[in-house]
């Protein structure tokens, strides 16, 4: 049965088509089509569809029986208009072929000029141009694009032959060859033809517009298309359209030439044309890098008439188009043609910038703004990057765990890092994992990597925390901590050695490489991400755990504190030694003394953090981690002992509380101490480590409030798996709360709620939600939990293989599993909501800063996400982009 549908169209003049018709006649016959309508300098020409192209594939690579005498109708109607016969020996017409899909696919066939040119027609080029030398080089350049996109020939024999001739006659350019000279390569390219594919150049031009029609038809599914199609998410059947035009000579003398052009600066996004152009030269001069060519600012002086209708014509296709465009062009004798139109690509930058300036200038609306910026530009401009035009190779991948690039010389020891850091050298901090003692060191480290440990481990949370880069999981290396060395394949990594991380790609490398710098001018940012808020729907909050961090989240746009970790304000040495004091503590008075302590360097933090997003919500979250990781590691612990007892000081009191510590160290010790003794459970057993915390937020609370400072202050109670839990905590903390507002004369309204981070805790929500006034969703634990996997070990082993494997789509712990994990927090929002209509919801896990992850939540009905600041901006235009239906 033939595809062939009665009365279908398959071959558009320019003048039949617009730029609305791009799924028929692929980007740039639409763009032509829309230029010859607005009366724009364009050559004449038609565009077989992309219809035409899908049925020869649909019929096993053969031509529809209809198309082949409508092309050559329209051939005719080309010989009409332009007055030359194709194939004729005296004014020959001669044509450019064109590949042109819906959407922009570099892999594909693109261009063959001067089709038609064969040893007859070359003549009358010669005689009517009255310039052998053009019409040679015309034929010579014409071969062997043919022969490379429509036969296939590599091109290295043609260049060769080129290269030889240049040597021989000591040129260095190819306009400089004489026209004998061509007349003689000619008929070497047509020997390297006939080697080659075994048959003669084709003379026919209607055979040669055949077989290039047919090379486009077939680029479609070359491999390299093929390949791009499935990297960019381009649907298979889409085809692409041929455009066949009038060739225009920009090489027939110094009133001619060619050029390409750029409404505004690609990279910077500065409102000037830019772009080059080359005197007496063919399209592919320009870009193929023979000659350097001119600046066009400096066409100006070379042509002033010139320059101010390209300017003119570049004016109105921007406005046209309402975007920045990449115009080629080519002069012949004096007159301008414009040969295609497209948006032009551009840095993330400039991006921002000319998106920004469009609404300002009326062009474009503020969402349509927002549409031309991806998060993933937004997250290029935020940090330092290894230069991507460098090649280099790494020496290893981990798992890219904070973004950004550092340069520093490896040290091991935590003490170490800290001292140099001070003093401003820079480090890169190697340590098979961290835990919430090594942050004296981990503060003052410019990079940050670890054998072990994911997304969520806690050298990727800190190091997020404090925008360091940070690379984590890395398990092809093995580290000596005694020898102070690492190895990964033969590389010996010595201490003080210099090495480069990027915590974007997780890539390491030996040595220096070469960074560049985030270079946006805030004020373009800041600017565009307003306008990305007013069509969020979900707001953005910040996951902060000091004043620092809450001030850095508000200035990049974070609209509360969803995450206030408490246990990170132990950072300080004073304020560990409090916490061990109060876990080694075995009667409770003890514990009740040292607590007191923590109350008061507490209370200052909270202060500090309130005063800051004041006006805004902070949700302080009460003790989470195992108590044993505020504990110094064992092994220290007995080094030391041991050192005082061969000193004979075995019955010191420093020697009987170290004694104590590896004491308390035992009895804390659990297989698994992230499903053990921590979270909501020690609040449980030790109310009082809870009232104590909750008594210095209520404290700080007031006294700001006193001082007339808007505080909205939410307590939040990690790892809760039952009604009863949150019941029984809720009673106690407004207790406190309550007793510590009285003291100070006042009533405080502090809204307390949970996490929901077990599943259990996702399935009795309903049961849960009677005793919270919000839920947050804590999806680092819930995936762990959920899936059965380590937060801590799984990405470093086997994740990344069963992501490979397409076991796992993406790796749970950086984008929701929507299928499990998902599937959780929609029970939960239905269980919460269904008890509590106005029941607040965010989510707090480390998904809050993950663009597909917030398009989930977006869908879901949170009302917010909370992550780490450097991920604000980009969560703040991926939940515009949610609201619009750009991200899914
Ligand atoms: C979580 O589990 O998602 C969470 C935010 O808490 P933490 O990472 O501190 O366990
Ligand atoms: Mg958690």
């Amino acid at each position: 049965m033939s595809v062939v549908r009665a009365g279908v169209k398959y071959v558009f003049r320019f003048d039949e088509g617009n730029a609305g018709m791009v799924a028929l006649l692929g980007g740039k016959g639409a763009n032509l089509a829309e230029m010859k309508m607005l009366g724009l300098p364009v050559p004449n020409g038609f565009i077989i569809s992309t219809e035409a192209c899908r049925a020869y594939m649909k019929e096993g690579s053969k031509w529809l029986d209809v198309l082949w005498p409508k092309i050559i109708e329209h051939m005719h109607y080309l010989e009409h208009i332009s007055g030359k016969i194709f194939g004729g020996s005296e004014n020959p017409l001669l044509v450019s072929v064109r590949s042109g899909a819906p959407v922009s696919m570099p892999g594909m066939m693109d261009t063959i000029l001067n089709l038609g040119l064969n040893d007859k027609t070359v003549k009358a080029l010669a005689d009517n141009s009255k310039d052998l030398r053009f019409a040679y080089d015309c034929y010579r350049r014409f071969i062997q694009m043919f022969a490379n996109v429509v036969l296939d020939i590599e091109l290295d024999a043609f260049e060769d032959a080129l290269h030889e001739v240049k040597q021989r006659l000591d040129v260095t350019y190819d306009y400089q060859i004489p026209a004998e000279e061509l007349q003689e390569m000619v008929s070497k390219f047509k020997g390297i033809v006939k080697e080659k594919v075994g048959k003669p150049f084709p003379q026919d031009p209607w055979v040669q517009l055949k077989m290039a029609i047919e090379a486009v038809f077939k680029s479609w599914n070359n491999k390299r298309a093929v390949t791009y199609r499935k990297i960019a998410n381009i649907p298979d059947d889409l085809g692409t359209a041929v455009t066949v035009m009038e060739m225009v000579f920009g090489n027939l003398g110094e009133d001619c030439g060619t050029g390409v052009l750029f409404t505004r600066n690609p990279s910077t996004g500065e409102k000037k044309l830019f772009g080059e152009f080359l005197i007496n030269a063919q399209g592919e001069d320009v870009v193929a890098g023979i000659r350097t060519p001119q600046p066009i600012s400096l066409l100006k002086e070379v042509n002033l008439e010139l320059y101010s209708e390209l300017a003119r014509v570049a004016e109105l296709l921007e406005k046209h188009f309402r975007d920045m465009q990449d115009i080629e062009f080519t002069v012949e004798r004096g007159k301008l043609y414009i040969l295609q139109t497209r948006s032009g690509k551009r840095t993330a930058k400039a991006a921002v910038k000319v998106a920004a300036d469009m609404v300002n200038e009326g062009i474009i609306d503020e969402q349509t703004a927002v549409t031309r910026v991806t998060p993933k530009e937004i997250e290029q401009l935020l940090h330092r990057q290894v230069d991507p035009s460098v090649q280099l190779c790494p020496i290893a991948n981990g798992i890219a765990a904070s973004p950004g690039a550092a340069v520093g010389k490896v040290v091991f020891d935590v003490d170490e890092a800290e001292e140099r850091g001070k003093k401003g050298e820079p480090i890169i901090l190697v340590r098979p994992e961290t835990t919430p003692e090594d942050i004296h060191g981990l503060s003052r480290a410019v990079g940050l990597l670890t054998s072990r440990g994911g997304q969520t481990s806690h050298a990727a949370l800190v190091a997020r925390s404090l925008g360091i880069p940070c690379i984590v999981g890395c398990e092809a290396i093995s580290i000596d901590m005694i020898d102070e060395r690492f190895t990964v394949g033969e590389h010996v990594v010595n201490k003080d050695t210099v090495i480069t991380i990027d915590g974007t790609s997780g890539n390491i490398y030996l040595g220096e490489a070469p960074l560049v710098e985030p270079s946006l001018h805030e004020k373009y940012l800041h600017e565009f991400l307003k306008m990305a808020d007013k069509f969020a729907r979900l707001q953005v909050w910040a996951n902060s755990d000091t004043p620092e961090e809450a001030r850095q989240a508000r200035e990049l746009g974070a609209k509360g504190i969803g995450l206030c970790r408490t246990e990170h304000m132990f950072r300080e040495a004073d304020c560990l030694l409090i916490m061990q004091q109060v876990i080694i503590a075995e009667r409770k008075e003890d514990r009740v003394d040292a607590l007191d302590k923590l109350v008061k360097l507490q209370k200052g933090d909270f202060m500090e953090i309130f005063k800051v997003m004041s006006g805004l919500p902070v949700i302080v979250r009460l003790l989470d981690p195992p108590l044993n990781e505020f504990l110094p590691k064992e092994h220290e612990v007995t080094k030391k002992l041991d050192l005082l007892r061969a000193e004979g000081k075995g019955e010191s009191d420093e020697a009987k509380k170290l004694e104590l510590l590896l004491k308390r160290a035992e009895a804390l010790k659990e297989s698994n101490p992230m499903l053990g003794f921590r979270g909501c459970r020690v609040g449980v057993l030790y109310p009082e480590i809870y009232e104590a915390q909750v008594k210095a937020i209520a404290e700080a609370a007031c006294e700001l409030v006193k001082q007339g400072i808007d505080v909205n202050v939410k307590i939040m109670v990690p790892l809760v798996a039952t009604g009863q839990e949150m019941c029984m905590l809720r009673a106690n903390i407004e207790k406190v709360v309550a007793e510590t507002a009285g003291f100070f004369g006042m009533n405080l309204h502090c809204k307390i709620g949970t996490m929901i981070e077990l599943p259990r805790a996702a399935i009795v929500a309903d049961e849960i939600a009677e005793y919270a006034d919000f839920f947050s969703f804590g999806t680092n634990d819930l995936t762990q939990t959920t899936l059965g996997v380590s937060r801590d070990d799984a990405e470093g082993r086997f994740l990344a293989a069963y992501v490979q494997l397409g076991i796992f789509m993406d790796d749970p712990f950086r984008t929701i599993d929507r299928k499990g994990v998902g599937t959780l927090m929609k029970i939960a929002v239905e269980g919460g909501r269904g008890v509590k209509k106005d029941l607040e919801l965010g989510i707090c896990g480390e998904h809050g800063g993950d663009p597909s992850s917030i398009a989930f939540c977006n869908s879901v009905g949170l009302d917010y996400v909370s992550c780490s600041s450097m991920r604000i901006p980009v969560a703040r235009l991926s939940a515009a982009h949610a609201s619009l239906g750009l991200l899914n």
